[in-house]
């Protein structure tokens, strides 16, 4: 039976209130955008554009090139200014269209494929795959192929992901409150795929105006409920998320559909209802940019593309010096050394803070006391497999389910001795991940 929780987790200071009370503002960018050709799992696009042509926005720029792959559209209209290797978030440099825009915002113009009645199944997946759509919550897998399982009549459950569990981060709670009917007009389409599911919107108790809203929304939506979640770190982790709304378990070494679920973040069933029903590609995300060393704490509707500096100019720039920028949450993000870096379909925030917490404390050696096992919600010995990373053992790591781990960080956050306990394990599963690839 569904607990509406899981065992384990944490509850960090969850900053929300810095910028959960400031509507979506429309972003329109400056400067040049880059669109790297790499901002999904799986091959990266081929671009279908070359130096010195003027696109509008919503053309495609790049096409899909394999079976898991995505294609990229232009956010504004402009010329290409070259297609070359660009530093993206992560540090790496990635080949990228460099699209100068005219500040016209020109658009293709977009209509909807055909009516949804009209639609059959395949005519759903093929408008999703042709968008561009992927995991928008950090994942980044193309939805089309998530949306496609083998057995689609097993799945039982759609569950849209409304958690937004990573403390600081309110653009899922801003869309929730601003845009219900495209969440749960998406989340219907969806469920046409499916006909034996149910909906879930599986929300954290920490936004009691989002839960009564759906509600009211659905009250006469008999496929659709929404679930009230405990407010708990990392609730929103694809696994916990399932075993809290369904009671069902997973491990690494199966999908979300071995169980008869299908789980989606808010952003991304959003782009669903806007390619389905108004023929749009997926061009724009709502990003939160915040932090204690940010002058407006602001969410943004920015057009994918536009670089973070942006972003941040936007917000005010900076209050104080910070010391810590991060990409993405507190929890599972990355720290950012370059704000001149574009945002992706996989953008969900930029934080700046005054002080790094983490680089304060000095790491000292483990006392045994056991609280990053009790704070683990994949339920494996933390302070062990950190050891076993630190000491190459990859035997032992993988004997005692090091690959478990969901790199959600609770360990870290629960250890007295500040050990690197996460990014340990985090660098000892990228390297196992990387040899199963070969
Ligand atoms: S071991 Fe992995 S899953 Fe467990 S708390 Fe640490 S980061 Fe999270
Ligand atoms: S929380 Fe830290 S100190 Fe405590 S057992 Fe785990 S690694 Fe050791």
């Amino acid at each position: 039976m569904a607990k509406l929780t899981f065992v384990g987790g944490i509850h960090p200071y969850d900053g929300k209130d810095l910028s959960k009370d400031k509507p979506i503002a429309d972003l329109l960018p400056k400067g040049e955008l880059v669109y790297p050709l790499s901002q999904h799992i799986g091959a990266p696009a081929t671009p279908v554009v070359a130096k010195g042509d003027r696109v509008l926005a919503g053309q495609k720029i790049a096409e899909s090139s394999g079976f898991i792959s995505a294609p990229v559209y232009a956010s504004v209209s402009g010329t290409v200014k070259a297609i070359e290797d660009r530093r993206v978030v992560t540090g790496d440099m990635v080949k990228s269209i460099i699209i100068e825009n005219d500040g016209i915002y020109e658009d293709v113009g977009f209509y909807p494929e055909m009516p949804l009645e009209k639609m059959e199944k395949e005519d759903i997946i093929h408008c999703i795959k042709e968008a561009g759509i992927v995991g928008m919550g950090g994942a980044g897998f193309p939805t089309y192929v998530k949306l496609s399982p083998k057995e689609p009549d097993r799945i039982e459950y759609v569950i849209a992901n409304c958690a937004e569990c990573e403390p600081y981060l309110t653009s899922d709670y801003r869309r929730m409150l601003e845009e219900p009917e495209k969440l749960i007009s998406g989340l219907k389409i969806i469920l046409r795929l499916f006909d034996k599911a149910q909906g879930i919107l599986a929300v954290e108790d920490n936004k009691p105006d989002c839960i009564k809203l759906l509600k009211q929304l659905t009250a006469n939506e008999t496929r659709i409920t929404v679930k009230a979640l405990k407010t708990k770190y990392p609730q929103g982790a694809e696994r916990q998320l399932i075993f809290a709304t369904t009671g069902r378990k997973i491990s690494s070494a199966n999908l979300p559909a071995d169980v008869g679920c299908i789980v989606n973040n808010v952003d991304t069933i959003v782009a669903v209802y806007r390619a389905v029903m108004e023929g749009k590609p997926l061009m724009e995300r709502i990003i939160t940019v915040t932090g204690d060393a940010v002058m407006n704490p602001r969410n943004f509707r920015v057009k994918i593309g536009t670089n973070y500096q942006e972003l941040l100019e936007a917000a005010g720039g900076f209050k104080g010096t910070p010391e810590k920028i991060i990409c993405g949450g507190p929890m599972m993000g990355f720290a950012m050394f370059d704000l001149n870096v574009p945002t992706t379909k996989i953008s969900t925030a930029l934080l700046a803070f005054t002080k790094d917490q983490v680089a304060e404390m000095e790491p000292s050696a483990c006392i045994n006391c056991g609280k990053c096992m009790e704070a683990c919600p994949s339920r494996i010995m933390p302070g062990m497999l950190a050891e076993y990373a630190a000491h190459g053992m990859e035997e032992e790591f993988i004997k005692n389910y090091g690959m478990e781990c969901v790199e959600c960080g609770c360990c870290s956050f629960a250890c007295p001795a500040k050990r690197h306990l996460t990014q340990q394990i985090k660098s000892m599963r990228k390297t196992l991940l990387a040899k199963r690839k070969k």
